[in-house]
């Protein structure tokens, strides 16, 4: 669930988001100075800020400004009027976006919406490192780890288990599969995953007493976090 922080000084307004986003099933955090907001935007863990810019203590430009020093965290400002000064501040210190008030919430969230998923594709491509439980995937170099013990495994067998962990809690069937992992060599010839399957669990789930691939009959194979 994403958390929100609010830096808002006006109380009805930050009151109204407090209840909209927590509709939405976000956890939400509000400040109502600019100095306390700046100080739980940098020490709390928030994936998204909504920032006023007129407020008492620190103003929002100054509070997106000094953020923006430490972290990347999406930022949507508010601006109380029109004005096309604030707008241009807010964006070149950093913010992502703007909303000027009155809003519709409506608006809003769609953007929050935005933002997020913003965040969530950047953040993938960095991330070389598939994990579940004890077991360790380094996407990189293309090796796994069970605690601090290196796997083995043929490059087929490595392709099947990344593809499968990396589609983690979802049914996969034997064609899906098939198709993902060995192209068309093995066309229609759905028997090679199951050997494959029972390869990786002679690797992984026999040699470590785990259980990590579970077979859901008639259907296909699951790996769950
Ligand atoms: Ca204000």
């Amino acid at each position: 669930m994403a958390k929100i922080l609010i830096i808002e000084d006006e109380m009805k307004i930050a009151r109204f988001l407090e209840l909209e986003l927590r509709h939405e099933g976000y956890d939400v955090l509000i400040c109502t100075d600019g100095r306390k907001g700046l100080e739980t935007a940098l020490n709390e863990d928030v994936d998204l800020i909504i920032l006023d810019i007129m407020l008492p203590g620190l103003n929002g430009i100054e509070v997106c400004r000094r953020i923006r020093q430490e972290s990347q965290v999406p930022i949507i400002m508010l601006t109380a009027k029109d004005d096309v000064s604030d707008k241009v501040a807010g964006l070149d210190t950093g913010a992502d976006d703007y909303m000027t008030k009155p809003f519709a919430i409506e608006e809003l969230l769609a953007r929050i919406r935005v933002a997020l998923n913003r965040k969530r594709n950047q953040k993938e491509p960095k991330n070389d490192i598939l994990q579940i439980g004890d077991l360790k995937i380094n996407m990189a170099s293309r090796s796994v780890f069970y605690k601090d013990d290196e796997l083995t495994l043929t490059k087929k067998e490595y392709e099947l288990l990344e593809y499968m962990v990396r589609n983690k809690n979802i049914v996969l069937s034997r064609e899906q599969l098939l198709n993902q992992v060995w192209d068309y060599e093995y066309f229609g010839d759905t028997n090679v995953v199951d050997v494959y399957i029972r390869y990786l669990r002679q690797k992984i789930d026999e040699k470590y007493g785990i259980h990590l691939i579970s077979t859901v009959r008639g259907v296909g194979y699951i790996i769950k976090d």
